[in-house]
């Protein structure tokens, strides 16, 4: 089973945790951290790039200014993997137009485009920071386009089987959990040490064995459609870190994970 990485929405977290959590570069960079925060447990950061393409269809931050922050808070973040800024293939990034309450702007490029973008920003990240941890994404939406993104990252010499973390994109608001299947276990075939991103409980219970981590922050959603934990004073707990933390208890309990990070409660 995978490492698995609570996605959490507030930075301040970071310090009264010590399992692996994961926070969006936009929560992260949207005001200045807490002065004294020190983060405990071992943090990935996700780069937005749903939010951001949904919103601009295109990247309106700069690999420059991701490599900047990332690399002035390192050490308080205690960074351990930060994502890249790629193209996500869903056909609604792509296209645009409103889906139920939601409205994206669309890039209105092709796949392929979308695949030579991911790989030339992971290259762009690489030589800007090779002292930072950025992982790579295989980037897609047929399981086609995946394989056509490892060629490209071959052909630019990224060897993708021999890093210890690779992205898997494109997968988390699919409905089709057979689909998602079969892309993982054939990137999985090819050596690749998968980190998936928002994989919901179901996912984990079926192809979680072939993912080196995960990340979730489906609690935060089982949270607002429940009555709060007792002792709670919010009308719900969907940003509660104590119904996070025992999310993450139950969750494990049910996949059996014998995780490697010490376990300990909120502070
Ligand atoms: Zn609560």
């Amino acid at each position: 089973m995978p490492l698995f990485v609570t996605g959490l929405p507030e930075p301040g977290w970071l310090g009264r945790i010590t399992f692996p959590a994961m926070v969006s570069y936009s929560r992260l960079a949207r005001r200045p951290l807490p002065r004294h925060l020190i983060a405990r447990c071992p943090t990935y950061v996700d780069s937005r790039g749903f939010t951001e393409l949904k919103k601009h269809g295109r990247w309106t931050i700069t690999p420059h200014a991701y490599v900047d922050w990332l690399r002035n808070h390192r050490e308080k973040i205690n960074l351990q993997w930060a994502a890249p800024q790629d193209w996500m293939c869903e056909p609604a990034i792509i296209h645009g137009g409103r889906f139920g309450r939601e409205t994206f702007a669309g890039t209105h490029l092709s796949v392929r485009e979308h695949l030579h973008r991911t790989v030339d920003n992971f290259l762009t990240l690489r030589q800007l920071a090779p002292d930072l941890k950025i992982f790579p994404v295989v980037q897609g939406w047929e399981l086609d386009d995946y394989l056509h993104c490892v060629e490209l990252y071959a052909a630019a010499g990224v060897d993708l089987a021999a890093l210890p973390l690779v992205g898997i994109g494109s997968v988390c608001r699919r409905q089709s959990t057979a689909e998602i299947g079969q892309i993982v276990t054939t990137l999985a075939g090819l050596g690749l040490r998968l980190h998936g991103f928002g994989v919901k409980t179901l996912g984990l219970l079926r192809y979680g064995s072939y993912l080196t981590s995960a990340d979730s922050m489906a609690w935060s959603k089982d949270a607002f459609h429940s009555p709060p934990l007792p002792g709670c004073v919010h009308r719900n707990c969907a940003n509660c870190l104590l119904y996070a933390v025992q999310w993450r208890a139950r969750l494990l309990a049910r996949l059996h994970t014998p995780q490697h990070h010490t376990e300990r409660k909120a502070a």
